[in-house]
């Protein structure tokens, strides 16, 4: 008898047996191979994809690749930074134990069908105790999301889906897993017993229980089992489990582009489409085609979507299975996802931040604005907004008007001093809403008590054209940004510094797509930087603090703005990277909402349950749309504030 731990490979079978094992296998191979083909010619159907402006070496891409299968694959990076309190450690359970499990099979294979051997040993016994425990992370891991399917409630069932398929996927995990317990019982008890048995101890429990197996019952156990991945191979590819495969690819190709970046379209393009935005799934690039394939159904977009959270029907998971299914059926995208779904989007990336294997929603949603703008389909006080936008190139208000704010302020002027260091950007919230002139005028306050050498456009500065590009009129935010990017050039300056996060990705992730890049900084940054050297106080008193999204979230910064305060902040439920959004953004800010689904209330209701009623900010959009939120009970003892108007109080000037 052997006393080298090990085991024997296809114990009990026979050559015939081996044969028929060996055809079965490659031939349901074969056939999950021929599907992820015919899969992977829909996803060519679409456009190929932009051209980087910085384009990688061969050595580049490839250690690109690397990086981000080994981010968001193996280390599971947006899982593990999951706001679902069960949804992240039960996925990393499957996950690891899936992956033990194929790392196992691999090795085993490589033994069986290589001159190599090694299956026998001290390596033995660490692989044997290592699949049998990872096995049983597995089980429960996909037990533990069955029940939880089993048991979601009625507002979490159009997220987590309810079909057939969806408990045939797991089902199946889970009978492979079982039946391979069952295997390896009936293996230890139809041999000889070795005290190393207990290296394997759920099989080797397992076996003691079931008492003694012949060769003959043990085969069935084996064919069994084998029976259950076959069927688990043929059918990979029609389940959502296809995502174990295609998100590998989608992590490992995805563009190495800003979260709050939007592709460009091209004229060129549009001449020879005569086609503007996506009207079909093909519209889009192939990367973002196979990305809807990665998508696993978990149901994160929606769950931190607040559109959906206040009772809209915009629901992120569902736009991603619907172009999928666009793209399957050749349906148009009309017929699959609604205007009004389109419309509720405030373009906040919570979804994109939330999405565990890439899928940039947000690209799909704007791309489908697009072609309803072009289709002349945006209705309301949005195409108000588009049309001051064209003829005074501004969102707000009136271009004129951009220097009214600075009478009785030191603010310089651009065309007057022609060099300087930093370009105080105000945009269009700044210069004309009431409670954005008290934030630009707080800022020139802190800037010359700070000795900078600054400047405004004044009258030279239009709209950076944020709201109309997330709208969907990409050719107006196109106009302007060439405009202003005119504007910029006659000026000697090192750094912009703007109070509005929306003008900052636009200008820092957005204008270099049409010239070089533009060192921007938000003005939480720049007054952090000078309160650290000194040359200004930090605010006295506690409050708590609104994260907006296109800071936070979309250009992760949340450390400055709470580093302007000198005592902790008082922190809501949701903050940093997963702020909740207040509801302005992606030309919302223009558009009518029912009452009951405002997300204004539903965040302003988060920060007053911290149990403060001061709130700084910094954002004028959030600062007009929160106040719409505010309780009218409490509209007397609620004060929303700038973060610069708090540091000018700070610093001795009015408010
Ligand atoms: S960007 Fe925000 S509002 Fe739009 S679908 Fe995603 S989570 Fe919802
Ligand atoms: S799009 Fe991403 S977050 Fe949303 S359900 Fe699919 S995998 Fe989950």
């Amino acid at each position: 008898m052997n006393s080298v731990p090990t085991r024997h490979e296809f114990l009990y079978i026979s050559a015939n047996g081996k044969h028929l094992f060996y055809f079965i296998t490659y031939l349901s191979l074969a056939i999950m191979a021929a599907q992820v083909l015919a899969r992977s010619k829909l996803w060519m159907q679409g456009k190929p994809m932009a051209k980087p402006k910085e384009p990688q070496t061969l050595a580049g891409t490839i250690k690109t690749w690397i990086h981000h299968v080994l981010v968001y694959i193996l280390a599971q990076k947006k899982v593990r930074g999951s706001r679902k309190t069960t949804g992240a450690p039960m996925h990393l359970l499957i996950f690891y134990g899936f992956l033990a499990l194929t790392i196992g099979t691999t090795l085993l294979a490589i033994n069986t069908y290589s001159p190599i051997k090694f299956h026998y040993g001290l390596y033995y016994e660490v692989y044997e105790m290592t699949l049998d425990v990872m096995g049983m992370a597995f089980v429960v891991g996909v037990s533990w999301a069955l029940i939880r399917r089993f048991l979601s409630n009625q507002r979490q069932r159009p997220v987590m889906g309810h079909q057939w398929s969806d408990y045939w996927a797991l089902l199946l995990l889970l009978v492979v897993a079982v039946t391979g317990y069952w295997l390896e019982a009936a293996r230890i008890s139809s041999t000889p017993w070795h005290d190393w048995n207990w290296v394997s101890p759920v099989g080797t429990s397992l076996g003691l229980l079931e008492g003694r197996f012949s060769p003959a019952m043990y085969r069935f156990a084996w064919w069994f089992h084998m029976s259950w991945i076959w069927v688990f191979f043929v059918t990979l590819p029609q389940m959502k489990l296809k995502h174990v495969l295609v998100a590998i690819s989608t992590a490992a190709g995805a563009p190495e582009v800003e979260m709050g970046r939007l592709e460009p379209i091209l004229m060129e393009e549009v001449e020879q489409t005569g086609k503007i935005g996506a009207s079909e799934a093909a519209d889009f690039d192939r990367w973002h085609l196979m990305s809807l394939d990665a998508c696993m159904e978990c149901g994160r977009c929606t769950e931190v979507c607040p559109a959906w959270n206040v009772g809209k029907k915009l629901n992120p998971q569902l736009i991603v299975q619907e172009t999928r299914s666009a793209l399957y059926t050749k349906a148009s995208l009309a017929a699959k996802v609604t205007d009004e779904e389109l419309w509720a989007c405030t373009t906040c990336n919570a979804c994109v931040e939330a999405c565990p294997v890439l899928i940039r929603q947000v690209d799909f949603i704007v791309d489908m604005r697009r072609n309803l703008v072009a289709e002349g389909k945006l209705t309301g006080p949005a195409t108000t907004m588009l049309r001051q936008m064209g003829s005074n190139r501004s969102a707000w208000g009136n271009a004129t008007d951009r220097e009214a704010w600075m009478q009785g302020h030191d603010v310089p002027l651009a065309r007057d001093k022609k060099t300087f260091d930093v370009l105080f950007w105000v945009g269009c919230a700044g210069a004309t809403d009431p409670a954005g002139i008290k934030t630009s005028q707080a800022v020139a306050f802190l800037l010359n008590k700070a000795k900078v050498d600054f400047a405004c456009l004044g009258t030279e500065e239009a709209c950076t054209g944020d709201p109309a590009r997330r709208v969907g009129d990409e050719f107006m935010f196109q106009d302007l940004a060439g405009s202003n990017l005119e504007t910029l050039k006659k000026y000697q300056f090192h750094s912009i510094v703007t109070a509005c996060p929306h003008c900052l990705n636009t200008l820092k992730n957005e204008y270099p797509d049409f010239e070089d890049k533009l060192k921007v900084e938000h003005h939480t940054q720049m007054l952090a930087r000078l309160a650290n050297e000194g040359k200004i106080k930090r605010i006295e008193g506690q409050f708590t603090y609104h994260d907006p999204c296109y800071l936070a979230r979309v250009n992760s910064e949340s450390i400055a703005p709470r580093s302007l305060l000198n005592l902790p902040v008082i922190e809501p439920q949701n903050h940093g990277k997963k702020t909740l959004c207040c509801g302005a953004g992606g030309g919302r800010m223009w558009m009518e909402e029912d009452p009951g689904q405002r997300p204004a209330e539903r965040r302003m209701e988060e920060l007053l349950n911290t149990g403060s009623t001061q709130i700084a900010l910094g954002c004028p959009f959030c600062k007009i749309m929160l106040e719409t939120g505010v309780p009218a009970d409490k509209s007397d003892q609620v004060r929303l504030v700038d973060l610069a108007v708090l540091m000018q109080e700070s610093n001795g000037g009015m408010e």
